[in-house]
């Protein structure tokens, strides 16, 4: 039962694929140009680049000129919304609606552009972590440019209706950006058939490297550029290409879609009896849509515990999780994901999110529970609050 170690921080980062590794050292072997020069080590490296950018667009239904480049998700996210406000603003459009739950390289950005005029409505999101098309139609009014909703939340994994509210957008002559971070290589995705205008991705959250990723940006849209410098990405991003990472990138994309379905069946189950384990503790819930969610996302809230304290236990016990975002740990403040659910702060802070790699066995998903359960106890035998809630001077609120 001990030295079982686990990473269960697949939300966080992947770790990066062997095919990946491969692909990112034969192209700095053999593809060490610049893509811009026009020798020919130059255009070995062009190709090098084509060819990955080809197989990124075939991945999600558009064309390879319709994908640019970038340093990863956040600066996706970054371009997106600055490039599409700007445009709007052009019109005189200056509204832009967004959810409570976006990664704070959506929520943040908007925070900025809030502050150079701009007007944002942030959707409530509804307790199981699931926003609909029907809110977003209301919420549209004449000067809105953008509707930016998260194809797959990073910490309760829920998944929201794309097409739907995609779909919305298009009958309202509004542009659509989803940031599909978490979802690309994980869920089937079909820019098209989802009506989506412009989306984000990073390859660190599908075994690919970190610092890179891309945007989608559906032909006819043409967006002021966050780099200024040389004509690479057709002028929509300065900067000579990262060109092993994209390499890795688009080999780590071809494995995760090439073994989607699979991949899939095999972990909903797995999921579900974390979910079942889990779901026994006392005075636990579950966050987020219970079949609504990434196969390989599980989130909880426990009753009288802090998220921290139980993180470090399950460390020495060799599980790797996270209480919710890898971009909030080290503040004391709980997750806006967890209060934009619902979730009051005392609870919202025994939080665990554990997100499962696609190798996870049903041995470890039972180390996983029994960890948790244990820890738990543990935990709530030396918490104040706990006793408080046994002696009945504090209510509970998760029933
Ligand atoms: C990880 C993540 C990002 C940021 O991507 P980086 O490549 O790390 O900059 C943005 N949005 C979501 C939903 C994420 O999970």
């Amino acid at each position: 039962m001990n030295s079982m170690r686990i990473y269960a921080d697949n939300a966080a980062t992947t770790a990066i694929s062997p095919a990946a590794i491969d692909a990112m050292l034969t192209c700095m072997r053999e593809s060490d140009g610049n893509p811009s020069s026009l020798h020919s080590a130059g255009q070995k490296a062009a190709e090098a680049l084509a060819d990955a950018r080809g197989r990124i667009a075939a991945r999600l239904g558009c064309e390879p000129a319709e994908l640019i480049f970038t340093s990863g998700g956040s600066e996706a996210d970054n371009q997106a919304l600055r490039g599409i406000a700007h445009l709007g603003a052009a019109k005189g459009k200056k509204h832009i609606i967004s959810t409570a739950f976006e990664h704070h390289a959506v929520l943040h950005t908007l925070r900025k552009l809030e502050k150079e005029g701009f007007t944002v409505t942030l959707l409530d999101v509804h307790e199981n972590g699931i926003v609909t098309p029907e809110e977003v139609r209301a919420a549209i009014r004449p000067d809105t440019c953008l509707v930016s909703v998260m194809y797959a939340n990073n910490e309760i994994g829920t998944i929201q209706p794309i097409a739907e509210i995609g779909r919305v957008c298009r009958e309202a002559g509004v542009l659509f950006h989803t940031d599909a971070v978490q979802a690309v290589g994980h869920l089937p995705i079909d820019v098209k058939a989802q009506n989506i205008d412009l989306l984000s991705l990073s390859a660190h959250k599908f075994h690919g490297p970190k610092g890179t990723g891309a945007l989608y940006v559906r032909k006819g849209i043409y967006l002021e550029p966050l780099i200024e410098g040389g004509a690479q990405e057709r002028g929509r991003r300065a900067g000579t290409e990262n060109l092993p990472a994209i390499v890795g990138m688009a080999a780590a994309l071809d494995e995760a879609c090439d073994h989607l379905d699979e991949y899939t069946a095999r972990l909903i189950p797995l999921r579900d009896r974390l979910i079942a384990g889990l779901s026994r503790i006392p005075h636990a819930v579950l966050n987020g849509d219970a079949k609504q969610r990434l196969p390989g996302n599980v989130s909880f809230c426990f009753e009288g515990i802090e998220g921290e304290s139980l993180l470090l236990l399950l460390d020495d016990k060799g599980i790797c999780a996270s209480s919710g975002s890898a971009c909030t740990s080290g503040s004391l403040d709980p997750s806006h994901v967890l209060l934009a659910i619902g979730r009051v702060h005392d609870v919202a802070h025994g939080s665990l999110r554990l997100s499962l790699g696609a190798d996870v066995t049903e041995e470890e998903i039972d180390y996983l529970i029994q960890a948790v359960t244990e820890t738990v106890a543990y935990l709530r035998s030396i918490s104040p609050v706990w006793r408080d809630l046994q002696r009945g001077v504090r209510d509970y609120i998760i029933a």
